[in-house]
């Protein structure tokens, strides 16, 4: 049992530790409240998941990214897309996006690689609502494609501060909402058409091209006990993310894009992973 609780335990401590410095250097209880509500979600997923409860790190997934999607974004209009990160970053406030950035897509990879796409975000968490959660097809060469949405959301920031637009707020705000109406809509054709619920966060995500080389570095990885595994490919064949987990080095096959859903542990016979 207490094999079960340390990842859980240290994950809502590093949490609870950024909720109280925060509270405390920034005067505002909101972070304590709102890292200490992230933090337990996270944790009991994690938790779950080490049960083995089936439907774990959905659950992790809808109550971080529902609270920061209806909460955070819709109801107290904060934009906690990319766009708001720059408008943050532009305009110099430590808060808000800025925050979410540092903490979950920025330096947090370096610890927990890519568990914000595995457990957290809104996108993905309608987007593993479709029916195709194993690639039905080979994957494309299409990543390119993210750095073109990152230097869009860059330039669309730029331009509103160099045509000095009023009231950016209400403009961060109707951005957010429309950005995500788009991500969801063109998440949902990529996913469709490619038979593949994570085409969107392969190929178009403009947010990998953070959490893609902070993930590389990832304390936290999914490993092979070489010593177990008899190379009959169960894992490869249901990684959402075409991972080739059988590999220990960092150089293995999209190893930064390992979301740190644990399906190719479940689906390991030998309990190698
Ligand atoms: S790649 Fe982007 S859309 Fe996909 S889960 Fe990660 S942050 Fe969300
Ligand atoms: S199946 Fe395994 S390797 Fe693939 S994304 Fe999930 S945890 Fe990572
Ligand atoms: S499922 Fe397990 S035993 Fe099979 S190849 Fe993967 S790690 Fe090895």
């Amino acid at each position: 049992m207490l094999k079960k609780i340390t990842l859980p335990a240290a994950m809502w401590l590093i949490f609870e530790t950024i909720a109280v410095t925060l509270w405390l250097t920034k005067d505002n209880l909101f972070f304590l409240l709102n890292f200490t509500y992230i933090g337990t979600s996270l944790a009991a997923g994690i938790l779950l998941f080490r049960l083995r409860y089936k439907h774990a790190r959905r659950v992790a997934q809808f109550l971080v990214g529902a609270y920061m999607l209806i909460y955070l974004g819709i109801l107290s209009r904060e934009n906690m897309q990319i766009e708001g990160f720059w408008y943050y970053l532009f305009t110099g406030v430590f808060e808000a996006a800025t925050i979410h950035y540092a903490v979950a897509k920025i330096f947090g990879p370096l610890v927990f690689g890519r568990g914000w796409c595995g457990f957290a975000c809104w996108t993905a968490m309608i987007l593993d609502l479709l029916p195709y959660k194993i690639p039905r097809n080979p994957r494309k060469k299409w990543g390119f494609l993210r750095y073109g949405t990152f230097a869009l959301s860059l330039l669309f920031v730029g331009a509103l501060f160099l045509a000095q637009v009023k009231d950016m707020q209400r403009v961060m705000f109707q951005a957010f909402l429309i950005g995500n109406g788009l991500y969801y809509l063109v998440g949902i054709i990529l996913a469709v058409s490619l038979k593949d619920n994570r085409a969107f966060c392969k190929y178009i995500c403009p947010v990998t091209v953070f959490l893609k080389p902070m993930s590389y570095f990832s304390l936290l990885r999914v490993k092979c006990d070489k010593s177990k595994c008899v190379s009959c490919g169960k894992c490869k064949k249901v990684c959402p993310m075409n991972v080739d987990m059988t590999d220990n080095s960092r150089k293995r096959e999209n190893g930064t894009e390992c979301i740190l859903c644990y399906e190719c542990a479940k689906a390991c016979p030998k309990n190698a992973l």
